[in-house]
C-alpha cells in the first residue's frame, strides 16, 4: 500500500500520462460548465458532440488520414474485432491471410475459425516461441485481407516495417502500439485497437476504416456487429462509452500539444526503449526474449538467471514503487510495458533499480 504514485509499467490497463489524469480530476464534476461530469452528461448533447469530433479530427491529424478513412469508437475491445473482421469481410467463398506471431494473432485466428470462414495461415513464429517476426512472408493471391498484430504485447515483439502485400489490404491488431508511431495509411483497409494500453482506459475500441473496406462489409448482419451501423451514426448508433471517447480525445490532445505530435512521439519511443534495452545488453544478468531484430520499443519482456530471481525481482520491485513488471502469467518472466505514456525518468528510474537488484544478486 502507498499514498505516492509508483511506476507503473504494467501492460494493460496501463500507465496513462499525468497530465491528462489531473485534467479529468480539475473538470470532473463540472465538464465544459455544463454544471455536470462527463460521466453524467447525455451522449447525445453537444458537449459530447465536441468531444467526439475533437477525437475524430485529432486521430485524423495524427496518422494524417485522409478523407477515406472514417474513426470509429466500438466497445467489446479488440478481442470483438477478432470476430467483426471475419464476419463482415468473408462471405462463403472468399478467403484471408493470417500472420501468426503470437497470442493476439492465434485468438483472432479462432474467431475465423469458429465462424468455418475460409483463411490461411501465411506465417508464423510458432516454432520458436513467438521470439521473432516473420520475414520474406508469401501471400496468397486471392485474399480479401491479411490480418496481423503489429506489437505483440506478451512476447515482446513487433513490426519495425509492414509487409508488402501486393496491394491486399492490411487488417491491423494495433491494440499496443496505436499512436507510438507515424503509419503509412496507404497498407491498411482497418486498424484497430482497444484503449486501455496505449490510449485510454479500458471498455473501448478505436476502429479505423477506409472507405473500400466499408463498401465491402456485409450488410446482413446484426446492426451491433456491422462497421456500417457505427459509421454512418459517428459512433452513436447506441450510447457509447463516454468517459472512454473522452479520455482518449485527452490522450491524443497530449500527444499533438504536450509532446509535439506522432514523429516526436516515436523519438521519444525509441529513447526510452534504447535505454533500457542498452543496459539489458550490457548486463550478463538479464537477457530479453525476443530476436533482436524484432524487439518491441512498448513491451520489454526479460528473464533473469532463475525463476526464484524473477519472483523475488518482482517483490523487491514492488517495495521499491514499481508496478506491473511481471511477465504475462502464459509466459512467466517480466516484462516491462514502456507505452507513450511511460516517462524518461521511470525508466531511469527503473534502470537504476535493476543495476543494484543485480550488483546484489549476482
Ligand atoms: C490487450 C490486447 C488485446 C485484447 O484486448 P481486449 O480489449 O481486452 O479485447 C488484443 N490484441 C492485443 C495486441 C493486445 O495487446
Amino acid at each position: 500500500m502507498t499514498d505516492k504514485r509508483i511506476f507503473n509499467f504494467n501492460a494493460g490497463p496501463a500507465a496513462l500520462p499525468i497530465q491528462v489524469l489531473e485534467e479529468i480530476q480539475s473538470f470532473f464534476l463540472n465538464f465544459d460548465q455544463s454544471g455536470m461530469s462527463i460521466t453524467e452528461i447525455s451522449h447525445r448533447s453537444s458537449y459530447f458532440d465536441n468531444v467526439i469530433n475533437d477525437a475524430v479530427q485529432r486521430a485524423k491529424r495524427l496518422l494524417k488520414l485522409d478523407d477515406r478513412f472514417h474513426v470509429l469508437f466500438l466497445q467489446g475491445g479488440a478481442s470483438l474485432q477478432f470476430a467483426m473482421i471475419p464476419m463482415n469481410f468473408l462471405s462463403k467463398d472468399d478467403t484471408a491471410d493470417y500472420i501468426n506471431t503470437g497470442t493476439w494473432s492465434t485468438k483472432a485466428i479462432k474467431e475465423a475459425q469458429i465462424q468455418k470462414k475460409n483463411y490461411t495461415i501465411v506465417a508464423s513464429s510458432e516454432d520458436k516461441d513467438f521470439s521473432y517476426i516473420p520475414k520474406n512472408i508469401q501471400f496468397s493471391k486471392d485474399a480479401g485481407y491479411v490480418h496481423m498484430t503489429s506489437n505483440n504485447t506478451i512476447k515482446g515483439t513487433q513490426f519495425h516495417e509492414f509487409p508488402d502485400t501486393n496491394g491486399v489490404p492490411i487488417i491491423c491488431d494495433m491494440s499496443s502500439d496505436i499512436f507510438s508511431r507515424p503509419l503509412d495509411m496507404e497498407k491498411f483497409g482497418l486498424i484497430y485497437a482497444g484503449a486501455q494500453k496505449n490510449l485510454g482506459p479500458s471498455g473501448t475500441c478505436i476502429v479505423i476504416i477506409r472507405q473500400d473496406m466499408l463498401d465491402m462489409a456485409k450488410e446482413d448482419l446484426p446492426s451491433m456487429l456491422k462497421y456500417s451501423t457505427y459509421a454512418s451514426k459517428n459512433s452513436m448508433y447506441n450510447t457509447p462509452s463516454c468517459f472512454g471517447i473522452y479520455t482518449i480525445d485527452l490522450v491524443l490532445k497530449w500527444i499533438e500539444e504536450e509532446m509535439g505530435g506522432i514523429e516526436k512521439m516515436e523519438e521519444y519511443n525509441i529513447k526510452k526503449a534504447d535505454l533500457l534495452y542498452d543496459f539489458i545488453d550490457s548486463s550478463s544478468f538479464y537477457r530479453t526474449t525476443a530476436q533482436k531484430y524484432s524487439r518491441s520499443l512498448m513491451n520489454v519482456t526479460f528473464r533473469l538467471p532463475g525463476e526464484d530471481l524473477e519472483k523475488q525481482f518482482v517483490v523487491e520491485a514492488t517495495e521499491n514503487g514499481f508496478g506491473g513488471l511481471k511477465g504475462h502469467r502464459s509466459v512467466g518472466g517480466c516484462r516491462a510495458s514502456i507505452y507513450n505514456a511511460a516517462t524518461m525518468e521511470s525508466i531511469k528510474a527503473l534502470v537504476q533499480f535493476m543495476e543494484s537488484f543485480e550488483k546484489e544478486n549476482k
